[in-house]
């Protein structure tokens, strides 16, 4: 390894939002504030109060990706970000810490009035609109429902009110988004949280800077519930 390589500082990848804003609780407990706030700087890297350690902003679904390629030594993404990653890009990660932080569930939704049960009954092929395409088609597997299945990247409450699509798989928190959009959720598929991952070579090369904060955000989030 080269000696520039130890002297940079520790990257922290991590999305803007409830990531960042739920993360910053767990740096504290680590002793680290973070100046700038990254809704009203434009800036992508961010210092610390620690000297050892920085923060990029990027977004949710590209965290494992700078992760796995040791641009960042770690990161913190939703497992419904992880679960399509991994099955895009099998191995890379170090196994995740449960923060237990953007915690939501991750849904089959329908337009209210729309019986969910009935076409699963009758067999019927529905048409599911969502972000999470593996997540969405394992899911209908396991049932021995046929669905096809349409790639969203967002607003997917959308689409079954324009007759896009019968359904949709969403990450739902309150439901409010479903109330506001006429839809309710009628299934679990699985629950969500973020989760703490850590590049490999990062852990065996730089551990002793690493794993002290491992350490007390695996701390600070168990003390959470
Ligand atoms: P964007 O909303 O900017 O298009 P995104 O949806 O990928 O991007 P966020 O909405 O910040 O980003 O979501 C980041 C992560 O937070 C998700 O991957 C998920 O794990 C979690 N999350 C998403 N929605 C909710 C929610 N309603 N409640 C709690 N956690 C959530
Ligand atoms: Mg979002």
């Amino acid at each position: 390894m080269s000696p520039a390589s130890l002297e940079r500082p520790l990257t922290l990848a991590l999305s803007k939002g409830r990531i960042f804003d739920e993360t910053m609780p767990l740096l504290a407990a680590a002793g680290i504030q973070v100046p700038e706030n990254p809704e009203t700087s434009r800036k992508l890297i961010l210092p610390t109060s620690s000297p050892n350690l920085q923060l990029i902003i990027v977004r949710a679904t590209d965290v494992p990706t700078y992760v796995q390629y040791g641009a960042a030594d770690f990161g913190i993404a939703g497992k419904d970000v992880l679960v399509e990653h991994a099955a895009e890009h099998p191995g890379g990660l170090y196994q995740p810490i449960d923060l237990n932080i953007a915690r939501c569930r991750l849904c089959v939704a329908v337009p209210v009035g729309f019986d969910y049960e009935a076409a699963v009954r009758q067999g019927s092929r529905l048409r599911i609109a969502t972000k999470y395409v593996r997540a969405a088609r394992e899911h209908f597997a396991r049932k021995g429902v046929y669905v096809d299945i349409i790639k969203l990247y967002g607003s997917m409450e959308l689409a079954p009110l324009v007759g896009l699509a019968d359904a949709i798989v969403d990450l739902v928190s309150t439901g409010s988004t479903l109330k506001a959009n006429k839809l309710v959720a009628v299934e679990d598929i699985a629950e969500i949280s973020s989760r703490l991952i850590v590049n490999q070579a990062s852990l065996k090369t730089r551990a002793s800077a690493l794993q002290p904060l491992i350490d007390a955000f695996a701390r600070a989030s168990s003390q959470d519930e």
